[in-house]
């Protein structure tokens, strides 16, 4: 079984016109990212019915459709329509996490809510962006909620020292610390590799409070070195890593001007040199035993 951990999907009206949804719904962050003033945009754009073809090509069976960390608390529940869509009509392919806003009036009522239309997490989360932090009361609600439900939780993980952009906001590492210390059971993933993160479990000091950490590989092309698969599988075991590509990210902008899922698969397999076991785990079972 293949499952894409980092996804994203977006509704009919974000696909005709990226920069006008962004202005109508006030999100200048996803606007920068997404259709930048001066230079080519690595974002690529995808149907449902387009992207499960593409998941048919690459043999991927499912795939967590993320939300996004909107700046606006109404964006974050458009979003969660358009996912609870997706995951209505093709639950077989569909796996749905919320989008969370830390601002959001009675969040459990809404967790509530999404459970019962089959989400089966949150994220892609990133509260400093949204004006707050992970140590917000409203947000660790959410956090003990999904702790309670054996929902994992996406963050988005930028790294201390990596390259600026356009818009960028910190996700301070020691704040993922502090989550797993105070939820040891809530399931962690740290998105992009966790910004590096996986590297501090060589500390042995505080690598007993990391056991609920996972990482996902999404847009790592577009970051690191190749050679960090068989580095993070050496530092903190396959059992911990989980592919994910942020399709329908362009994470190889050189060679690619539409996403797909195998070119990554392929990456990681041939540069990681993978045994079939890895491969099990790293592309699917891994991700599918947090469910
Ligand atoms: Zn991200």
């Amino acid at each position: 079984m293949i499952v894409d951990s980092h996804t994203h999907g977006y509704s009919e009206e974000v696909l005709k016109d990226p920069r006008s949804f962004a202005l109508v719904h006030k999100e200048p962050h996803w606007q920068e990212l997404v259709c930048p003033k001066n230079k080519k945009s690595l974002q690529g754009w995808s149907t449902r019915e387009k992207m499960i073809a593409d998941m048919d090509n690459a043999m991927v069976d499912r795939a967590v459709l993320l939300g996004w960390y909107w700046e606006n608390p109404e964006t974050c529940a458009l979003q969660n329509e358009w996912t609870s869509q997706w995951i209505s009509r093709d639950p077989d392919r569909f796996i749905g996490f919320v989008s969370l806003h830390p601002g959001i009036q009675n969040p459990i009522e809404s967790l509530k809510r999404s459970k019962d239309l089959g989400f089966l997490g949150i994220g892609e989360c990133h509260p400093w962006l949204q004006g707050s932090s992970i140590r917000n009361d409203n947000w660790m609600n959410c956090m003990q909620f999904a702790c309670d439900q054996g929902w994992p939780v996406t963050f988005h993980v930028t790294e201390p020292v990596g390259h600026d952009y356009p818009g960028r906001v910190q996700t301070p590492l020691e704040e993922f610390l502090w989550l797993a210390r105070q939820l040891p059971a809530l399931k962690i993933i740290l998105a992009h590799a966790g910004g590096l993160f996986p590297f501090y479990e060589l500390n042995p000091k505080i690598r007993p409070d990391l056991k609920n950490v996972y990482y996902d590989l999404a847009a790592c092309p577009l970051l690191y070195d190749p050679s960090i698969y068989r580095k993070l599988i050496e530092t903190v075991g396959m059992e911990k890593i989980l592919w994910g590509t942020d399709y329908p990210l362009r994470i190889f902008p050189a060679t690619q001007k539409v996403p797909d899922f195998k070119s990554f698969q392929n990456l990681i397999s041939k540069e990681a040199n993978l045994t079939e076991v890895e491969r099990t785990a790293i592309f699917g079972t891994n991700f599918l035993s947090l469910l």
